[in-house]
């Protein structure tokens, strides 16, 4: 696996480009920001989290969509039950996941954050092989983007209040930092 030109290759590796994002206003990348995602939440698999980051839910599919498929909403990477990784924007634009958030007193962790989204819910274990693809990733991106040095945060920690994931079922202790 390897990273050109803000995009990642390597065997494993889905690129899904979307039109949701925008250019990082001071192209600062200095943050990893973990996420939890599932569509319909807690059902695993399916073409939903593509779509919602395409901007293409249909809200026929299922009542939940209903109050999401609006939305413009996109992440870095998206990293599946198995382990496969979709990445939907460039690490050198800004993707829209964070929302409201901060970040040790610096506001829009979107402007200089990366999205990591993995399958799941706040309260399902994640499995091996999405941390093995984190570990990956994340020792990838601080050997590219230095000024990410050990700040990996969970989106509730940026979001207090407001957001929970990835939740109580992710654990730390499995990615090689401290936090
Ligand atoms: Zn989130």
């Amino acid at each position: 696996m390897r990273i050109i030109s803000g995009w990642l290759e390597g065997s494993g590796v889905r690129q899904v480009p979307t039109k949701n994002f925008n250019a990082r206003p001071q192209g600062e990348i200095s943050l990893i920001v973990l996420h939890g995602i599932s569509l319909p939440p807690g059902k695993f698999g399916g073409p939903f989290v593509d779509r919602l980051f395409v901007g293409d839910l249909d809200p026929k599919d299922d009542p939940y969509f209903e109050g999401i498929y609006k939305l413009e909403l996109s992440t870095h990477l998206f990293i599946n039950r198995q382990g496969v990784i979709t990445q939907y924007v460039s690490f050198l634009d800004r993707a829209w996941h964070a929302g409201r958030s901060s970040y040790q007193g610096q506001i829009e962790c979107n402007d200089f954050g990366i999205g990591i989204e993995l399958e799941g819910t706040d309260t399902t274990e994640y499995t091996q092989e999405q941390y093995e693809a984190l570990n990956k990733v994340i020792g990838l991106l601080r050997a590219t983007y230095p000024d990410i040095k050990d700040r990996v945060a969970s989106h509730s920690e940026v979001a207090p209040g407001r957001k929970t994931d990835p939740g109580e079922a992710f654990d730390y202790h499995k990615i090689g930092l401290r936090l």
